[in-house]
């Protein structure tokens, strides 16, 4: 599919014609995304390892990979959890330990003191001292040996059976037959373009990231900032950003039944207990515009955690059930989606407007006769998990779908909805909502098929939240405080983060810790809730939590979004250390509702490193979620900031969205360029690079 070859090209791009690729290997080619000579060209290495220098010990960096040559001064069988073969080498600058995990009696032996060896793995601090664990070695003799390589070794994503050195062979066959013109590589920027690419070709570039050779810039490649990485870098944040492009105007030429009504809301106004904020107002009316247009809305609202996001979207779909049509809410959770149907049946029931909510615990008669309202249209708005997507929702006439806290959906997901409401031609509006606030470069990366709002201020009447920082070894304090909060009337949540990573480990994690909360504090009633737990079970203690009949809320991150209790006002984070920066924010988000002073407790288990610290202290400096989404884009990268790194949309093969921020206002002006004079090699670009993934443009 990728590239259009010509009639003798199309031979020499067909992964067959291949030395060493047979219909087996090229089905697991097929599992990497390469499906010819050319995508092959196009799977770039992850990183580089350096094998050109040995390094002394004494100057290993925890976390990196190097080549040592070093002496064994002791090998041993260890029996502790594993049995294992530990191995101490020196060279003279210091000591490591090789552990191997499945080794043979004749490893062993040669391992035996005074063997002389080079080793390749990544060095880690294990408890006593560094440590490679099965690191490749190899034995030496007395004589001087050559270096393992005289270039970067390329690392390649791998999959079961295609492993580097394979992927390393292909690809070198790939490259030649590009070198000496068998395989043809149009340039697809047009000139005007090139300049800004970058000096190198296209050519050159894919031959230097594949095989940088012996005097580049290892620092530069290492960090994918040589020039080569820069000009493809360039090239695929351009076809990611045509590909958005692309999605929005084929969406936005589709048509959408108008939703102009706003009489239910301007009645619910009247009913609420509160103003809606001048924000609220603003990002409404910037809402009912769109609706009352006769092309799709896509509109991405971004609000802190509390801004009142809910209320936006219940403005929204009363425009859409005011004008005689349907609204879908999607929350990422069951326990979110059940709130948000309770509050918004609160809201709709006294304007006569029926609220359905399709949960996993909808069961038997009760389900039935749930999607039945759904499907003749007597339920005007409609909660739901995923769930909303399956075969057996079928809507009468949905005329707004809603995915609240977006970053938890992948963009694939948000399109089947998407599709789910088409009726007579006409395709659902679609507002996104979500408390990650995402830097603007960011956003034109990944939300160029959006129109942005910004919900840019709080409810008043909130008191800022007290966040402070212990060690998990003045956990006796922070329990008596709990008790303090809670003999006062007032209301707590200790979370209990991931701390392995299977979520069995997490739930028994937070049974634990309520077993042990229950013996210290027999005066306080303690609830438990997690994600294993039967929604009932849940959903019953949420409830008992809410009417105050709990005083202590044991829980795992499942309450991270969208969980409203005001008088909850004590906030502790077991194991905060583990959690990325947003998440913290939106687990304080939880407190700090009511008017009550409220506090956050951070309990990290030390030590920790300075980097985890400035992490930490970065919450207790602000409540400003966009500061800290923007720093915790910096810790961690987009995909994990954006939550859709399994989506194939931002899957980027060289590009880094934080390090090549800068070339995307350039990006987009070459998007204008393209599309307005080149469209069909603006469509070969997306081809080129996405490949398959470039069918969530079919939608
Ligand atoms: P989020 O943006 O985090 O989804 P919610 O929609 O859950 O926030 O709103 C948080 C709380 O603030 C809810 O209890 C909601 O009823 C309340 N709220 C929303 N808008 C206002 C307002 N304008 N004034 C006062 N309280 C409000
Ligand atoms: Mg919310």
């Amino acid at each position: 599919m990728t590239a259009q070859m010509s009639a003798t090209g199309s031979d020499q791009n067909r992964l067959e014609s291949l030395r060493g690729v047979g219909p087996r290997v090229a089905e697991k080619l097929a599992r990497l995304g390469i499906e010819t000579v050319t995508d092959l060209l196009f799977h770039l290495p992850l990183r580089y390892e350096d094998r050109t220098r040995v390094v002394a010990i004494g100057a290993l960096q925890p976390g990196s990979q190097a080549v040592i040559e070093a002496e064994v001064a002791l090998s041993e069988i260890a029996f502790g959890r594993r049995r294992s073969l530990l191995c101490r080498v020196s060279d003279g600058t210091g000591q490591l330990t090789l552990r191997f995990f499945h080794f043979s009696a004749a490893q062993k032996n040669t391992l035996a003191r005074g063997t002389r060896l080079r080793c390749f793995g990544e060095v880690r601090a294990g408890r006593s001292g560094l440590e490679m664990v099965h690191p490749e070695y190899r034995l030496l003799g007395e004589s001087e040996s050559p270096p393992e390589a005289d270039a970067l070794t390329p690392v390649y994503p791998a999959t079961e059976g295609v492993h580097q050195l394979k992927l390393r062979d292909l690809t070198s066959q790939a490259l030649a037959r590009l070198a000496d013109g068998r395989l043809a590589l149009p340039e697809l920027l047009p000139d005007s373009l090139r300049e800004r690419a970058g000096r190198y070709s296209l050519a050159a570039a894919l031959a230097c990231v594949h095989r940088p050779p012996a005097d580049a810039d290892i620092d530069a490649l290492s960090e994918g900032r040589h020039p080569a990485q820069q000009r493809l870098a360039f090239e695929e944040l351009l076809a990611h950003h045509l590909s958005l492009r692309r999605l929005r105007s084929r969406a936005r030429s589709h048509q959408a039944p108008p939703l102009r009504d706003r009489s239910l809301m301007t009645r619910l106004s009247e009913r609420l207990p509160f103003a809606l904020t001048a924000a609220q107002q603003r990002v409404i009316d910037e809402i009912l515009t769109d609706l009352a247009d006769a092309r799709p809305m896509m509109r991405l609202v971004q609000g802190d955690v509390g801004s009142g996001k809910t209320l936006v979207a219940v403005a929204a779909a009363l425009a859409a059930i005011g004008s005689g049509w349907q609204a879908a809410l999607m929350a990422p959770t069951e326990l979110l989606a059940e709130q948000h149907a309770r509050n918004i049946d609160g809201w709709l029931r006294p304007l006569g407007v029926d609220t359905v909510l399709i949960g996993g615990r909808l069961k038997g008669a009760a389900r039935s006769e749930a999607l039945s309202r759904v499907a003749g249209g007597r339920a005007g708005m409609v909660v739901g998990t995923h769930a909303l997507f399956q075969d057996e929702v079928s809507f009468d006439r949905l005329g707004l779908v809603i995915v609240d806290e977006q970053h938890r959906f992948g963009v694939h997901q948000r399109l089947a909805l998407r599709q789910k409401g088409m009726r007579d031609g006409l395709r659902p509006h679609q507002l996104i909502m979500t408390a990650t606030p995402i830097p603007r470069t960011l956003a034109m990366a990944a939300y160029a098929d959006l129109d942005v709002s910004v919900i840019d201020e709080l409810p008043p009447g909130r008191t800022p939240v007290t966040t402070v920082v212990v060690p998990d070894s003045r956990r006796d304090e922070v329990v008596a405080r709990v008790h303090r909060a809670c003999r006062a009337g007032r209301q707590a949540y200790w979370v209990c983060p991931l701390v392995e990573e299977s979520e069995a480990l997490q739930c028994q994690a937070a049974e634990e810790t309520a077993g042990r909360l229950r013996q210290a504090l027999d005066d306080v009633r303690i609830g438990l809730v997690h994600g294993r737990m039967k929604p009932d079970a849940k959903e019953a203690v949420m409830q008992a939590f809410k009417a105050g009949d709990i005083d202590l809320l044991v829980a795992t991150t499942v309450i991270e979004v969208g969980v409203d209790v005001p008088n909850a006002s004590l906030m502790i984070i077991d194991n905060a250390e583990r959690l990325g920066l947003a998440q913290l924010h939106q687990l304080r988000g939880r407190v700090g509702r009511g008017s009550a002073q409220s506090s956050c407790v951070l309990m990290y288990h030390g030590p920790l490193s300075r980097n985890a610290r400035a992490r930490l202290d970065i919450l207790r400096e602000t409540s400003d979620g966009f500061r800290i989404a923007q720093r915790d884009l910096e810790i961690r990268g987009p995909g994990e900031v954006l939550g859709v790194r399994q989506t194939g949309m931002l899957q980027l093969r060289v590009a880094d969205l934080e390090r090549d921020a800068d070339i995307m206002p350039d990006v987009q002006q070459a998007a204008d360029v393209l599309l307005a004079q080149y469209p069909q090699q603006a469509e070969r670009l997306v081809r080129r690079w996405l490949g398959h993934a470039a069918q969530y443009g079919e939608v």
